[in-house]
Formats: structure tokens, C-alpha cells, sequence
């Protein structure tokens, strides 16, 4: 625990959402859902428009549309999602050498480590041009924390959000903390917050005053030690650049070897759990599992185990780790044990990836009601026709560039703006209409017109015939013909237009 709020945790604001409303302009300030739109599928971000109706990640697709029908329906669009990401951990690594990215959109950065100096002002300068050189970079907002500690960090970019920056005042941790949930605590998932509801804890306080025999006597001893540690504000957990590494691994070395059979097996087990929660701290998986054992010798071995597919689940990694031990012999005695899980993927978004491509080969099998399915007509006999998610960009030869907002029965819909445009309109052409083909993501921010470039930045591909140079338009003004009537009247972010 530091005496000065140098850690800063960064989580971008609904993002996968925010990034398609800022694509998408029609979209801005609607409801939007991002996530497999089959009839499996999960929500990965929804806007806070379509919070509002109680839709949140990781519910049922299904469920979403029935709480909110209204809400545009959209595939994940991880190419231009990576894009951002890249752009605002780049800007993170400008702060410091220490960033500890937790999935495309969060990360713990260790600001004394970049040379800031340890007080509040200088943390929170630092925040605020951070999160306006983000809206310059991306056009979409993140909100920042700054604490002592990786645990406080975290809380203050939620109290943060949206778009806003939040200083845990070091000294003030356990104000801050006594009121939360017990759920707020690193590493308190439903069943832990289960256990400890029905031993009457239920904030962060009663978990503290709880004590720690009483917390290891309910989840065991190191779950309920580490527990403890949080719910009294110790957490020196340090932010860590190794978040390429393709491994999360724990070890102890033991002040005397250990030579009892059971108790190896237990530790083994109990480095197992410690294991599995860094992972899911992390918001990870892993398909192997490591063990590793020091012998009194210093000879040291490693077992190796691969899973059919990943796991961040406590029992199966015990288990497995049970198993490696099996083949060890123990008996002249144990100075270090170890046990890793390798083969790491941040599980939701692998989730999703699978999800995104099993549905786009499904889809064509199931002639789903939905105005998003592959039409049942001609799936049969004629070649399979093109898949038009909702959401995926698309350019047409005479329109230009849009992207897909619905299709079935044989036809597409289409919405034709930019991310820098006004609303645009709505035109829909046959499935097969040999004029559309699918696009590119646009990047958020319109790239700054170079010399000889303003004609390019202001025509989309597949605007040809129009002679000479353009003059350059207003602010404002709709680069996209509209012949059928001006485009929709929804207003346009300021904040989100870069002209
Ligand atoms: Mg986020």
C-alpha cells in the first residue's frame, strides 16, 4: 500500500459499445447491444442506453432482446476493437514501463514507475491528460482510478464511471471500502459472497471485523488469509508488465522439506487455488496445467497436463494437479512446489471469438425468425450466399461505405454514414446485389487531411463520377448524398466529431 495514489486502473466506458455508436452515428445516444446475436448468444457491452433496461454483459442475447427489442443488435467488430485498444495502450505505455493490460479495454499502470511523482495532484494532472489524449486519440471515453493499491484503483474507475476520474485518497481506504459489498473484494465471486451472507457478512466492513480465524475457518486458509488482507486494505499486489506472458504460475519453498505425502498433496492443492484466483483476477484461462517440484536435492521436475479446453475452475485444476503429483515420488522430501496454468486466453473475448465464428457458419443452416438470419429461402439449392451480420461494414459500388442493419428473406439492409458523417440513410439491395461487398472497419477519428489528401478525406470509396476536387464542406455537412430527404434528425455528439 502506497502513501501516494500512483496506481491508475483505466477501463474504457462500455466499450465495445461506445465504439460502435462512435462508427455507427445513427446510434449515438440508442441503445445498443454488442455480442453473438444467435440464438446462443451472449452479450459482451451493451450502452448505457441499453442499461437502463437492465441488459448487461455476459446475459443471454435472447433475454436482452426480450428486455430491450428496441436496441440495435450488433456483431463484434474485434479487428477495429483492437485497433483502439493498440491506440490507448500505446498511450499507456507513454506514462509508464509498468502496464498490466487486463483485457483489450483495462489496465493497471504503476505511475511511480514512469517517474511521476508520488502525490495526488501529479497523479491526477496525469489522469486528466490521459483521459483527453484518449478522447483525442479514439474518440471514446475511459474512465480512470488512482489509488494506492491495485484493489482501490479498480473500485475508483467503477465509482468513476462514465467518463470521469476518481482519487482514493490513501488513508481513506477503509471509509471508502467499509460500505461496499463483500462482492467488491478481489477474488469474491457468487459462491464466496454466498458463504460468507450466510455467516452474516455482508460489506467489506463486517468481512474485516470478521477476522481472519473466522475467514479462514469459513473458505479455507488461503482464501480466507488473502480475504482478510483485502477487506483491511493490505493489498501490495504490484502491477505487472508480464501480461504477454502466456503463463500464470505460483510457487512456495518451504522452510523445512516436506516429506509427509498428504501434507505435499496438500499444499499442492492449496497453490493450485492461488493459482486459479490470479488467473481469474485476471480475467483468464489456461489449458495446461504445471507442476513443479524441488526435490531436497535441488533437482527440480515438471509435469505437464493439456485439458481438452480452458479452465480458470478451481476443482479442475486441482485435480489435474493431483494427478502430475501422482507420478512424482516425494518420499526423500519437498523443498518447493509450484503449480502454473499455461496456454492462457482471456476467456471472454475467446468466447466470443468462437461464438462470432460458429455463428457465422450456423447461421445459414438456421432459418431463424429473426430479421438478422440468413434467409430460408434458396439456402438449399443455390451457392450459399454471403453472410450479412448486423454491425460488419460493407461497401456498396455506388453508395459507398455503410454497414449492415439487417437482413433476411433475400435481402439486406443497409445503413450508409461514417463515423465522422451525419446520420445516414437506410437503402436496401438483394443479398447477391453484386454492387456490395464487405468492407473495412472506418477508423473512429477521421485521419487528419494531409496536403493533396483533402479530396480523399472527404470522398468514400465508391463515390466515384464526381469531378475535380470537392470543396471542402462545412462542418457538419453530410458527405453522403441524401436523395430521398435530409438525413435523420438525431443530434450528433459533439464530443465524439473530430472534423
Ligand atoms: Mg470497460
Amino acid at each position: 500500500m502506497r502513501g501516494a495514489p500512483t496506481i491508475l486502473h483505466l477501463d474504457m466506458d462500455a466499450f465495445y459499445a461506445s465504439a460502435e455508436q462512435a462508427a455507427k452515428p445513427s446510434l449515438r445516444g440508442k441503445p445498443v447491444v454488442v455480442g453473438g446475436i444467435g440464438p446462443r448468444g451472449v452479450v459482451a457491452t451493451a450502452s448505457y442506453e441499453a442499461r437502463v433496461f437492465g441488459v448487461h454483459s455476459a446475459m443471454a442475447t435472447a433475454q436482452a432482446r426480450r428486455l430491450c427489442p428496441n436496441a440495435a443488435y450488433l456483431t463484434p467488430r474485434f479487428s477495429l476493437y483492437r485497433q483502439v485498444s493498440d491506440a490507448v495502450m500505446g498511450l499507456l505505455g507513454e506514462l509508464s514501463p509498468l502496464v498490466e493490460p487486463l483485457s483489450l479495454d483495462e489496465a493497471f499502470v504503476d505511475l511511480e514507475a514512469g517517474g511521476v511523482e508520488p502525490s495526488t495532484e501529479a497523479a491526477r494532472a496525469v489522469g486528466e491528460r490521459l483521459r483527453r489524449d484518449i478522447r483525442t486519440a479514439t474518440g471514446l471515453t475511459g474512465s480512470v482510478g488512482l489509488a494506492g493499491s491495485k484493489m482501490l484503483a479498480k473500485i475508483a474507475s467503477e465509482q468513476a464511471k462514465p467518463d470521469g476520474l476518481v482519487v482514493i485518497e490513501p488513508g481513506t481506504e477503509l471509509e471508502v471500502l467499509g460500505p461496499m459489498p463483500a462482492r467488491a473484494i478481489p477474488g469474491v465471486g457468487p459462491a464466496t459472497a454466498e458463504t460468507l451472507r450466510r455467516a452474516g457478512i455482508l460489506t467489506v466492513a463486517d468481512t474485516a471485523e470478521a477476522g481472519e480465524d473466522e475467514l479462514v475457518r469459513l473458505l479455507g486458509r488461503a482464501h480466507g488469509a488473502g480475504l482478510y488482507a483485502l477487506a483491511t486494505g493490505r493489498d501490495d499486489r504490484p502491477v505487472v508488465a508480464e501480461r504477454d506472458a502466456k503463463s500464470v504460475s505460483v510457487e512456495d519453498t518451504f522452510e523445512e522439506d516436506l516429506t509427509d505425502r498428504l501434507r505435499v498433496q496438500l499444499e499442492l492443492a492449496r497453490l493450485a487455488d492461488r493459482c486459479v484466483r490470479r488467473l481469474r483476477e485476471a480475467g483468464r484461462s489456461g489449458r495446461t496445467v504445471v507442476i513443479k517440484v524441488r526435490r531436497y536435492d535441488f533437482s527440480t521436475l515438471t509435469r505437464s497436463e493439456t485439458l481438452r479446453g480452458p479452465t480458470d475452475d478451481p476443482t479442475v485444476v486441482r485435480e489435474a494437479a493431483a494427478r502430475l503429483l501422482d507420478g512424482v515420488d516425494t518420499t526423500a522430501g519437498v523443498r518447493l512446489l509450484g503449480v502454473g496454468v499455461s496456454g492462457l486466453a482471456d476467456y471472454t473475448q475467446e468466447d466470443l471469438f468462437a461464438q462470432a465464428a460458429s455463428e457465422a457458419t450456423q447461421a445459414a443452416e438456421a432459418a431463424g425468425p429473426k430479421e438478422s438470419e440468413e434467409p430460408a429461402e434458396g439456402t438449399d439449392t443455390a451457392p450459399r450466399p454471403r453472410r450479412w451480420l448486423p454491425g460488419l461494414d460493407v461497401r456498396h459500388a455506388e453508395h459507398g461505405t455503410g454497414w449492415v442493419q439487417g437482413s433476411g428473406v433475400g435481402r439486406v439492409t443497409v445503413r450508409f454514414e461514417q463515423p465522422w458523417s451525419p446520420p445516414g440513410r437506410v437503402r436496401t439491395f438483394a443479398v447477391d446485389d453484386p454492387a456490395l461487398e464487405p468492407g473495412e472497419p472506418l477508423p473512429l477519428v477521421r485521419p487528419p487531411a494531409g496536403p493533396g489528401r483533402e479530396r480523399s478525406g472527404e470522398a468514400q470509396p465508391g463515390e466515384p463520377g464526381e469531378p475535380g476536387p470537392a470543396p471542402e464542406p462545412a462542418p457538419g455537412a453530410d458527405p453522403v448524398p441524401s436523395p430521398e430527404g435530409s438525413p435523420s434528425p438525431d443530434p450528433v455528439d459533439p464530443g465524439r466529431r473530430r472534423p
